[in-house]
């Protein structure tokens, strides 16, 4: 059972209306409003992966975007702003599979929330794909 549209829609509502001080700190406002959407583990581990600079906006030259996040084992790809589909976001990382995917008991895991949070900051590490780079990720994603 994947959470309802109303909830995700919410979610993304509240994403969307963030706001930060001059510091691009998030303000105490939009630090309840999540609060009220996200766990505080969750919130916590998502500014964690921001703050340590661990989410990357890859673009490729015909203007792909997708995002990696590094976590401690491995790098998760997140894709966010899928179209019409019942997910709006989607991460490979286990998490988000067992629940998100399969118990619905989350919302989005810590990797999706950091990007999407990361990208309303402005805070992703930006890196532009070349065709070279792309071959060889694609290589290794799928060598074993
Ligand atoms: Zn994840």
């Amino acid at each position: 059972m994947i959470p309802s549209a109303e909830l995700l829609h919410l979610a993304d509502n509240v994403i969307d209306s963030l706001e930060t001080d001059s510091s691009q700190y998030l303000t105490e406002d939009s630090l309840l409003k999540l609060h009220s959407i996200f766990s505080d583990t969750l919130i916590l581990a998502a500014l964690d992966l921001i703050d340590q600079r661990k989410v990357t906006e890859s673009s490729t030259p015909w203007g792909f975007v997708e995002y990696e996040v590094l976590g401690s084992t491995a790098t998760h790809i997140v894709y966010i702003g899928l179209p019409k589909t019942l997910m709006p976001s989607y991460c490979s990382c286990p998490a988000f599979n067992l629940t998100v995917l399969e118990t619905g008991q989350s919302l989005m895991c810590k990797h999706v929330l950091a990007t999407r949070l990361a990208i309303r900051l402005g805070l992703c590490v930006k890196q532009q794909i070349s065709l070279d780079y792309l071959a060889t990720s694609i290589s290794q994603r799928y060598r074993g």
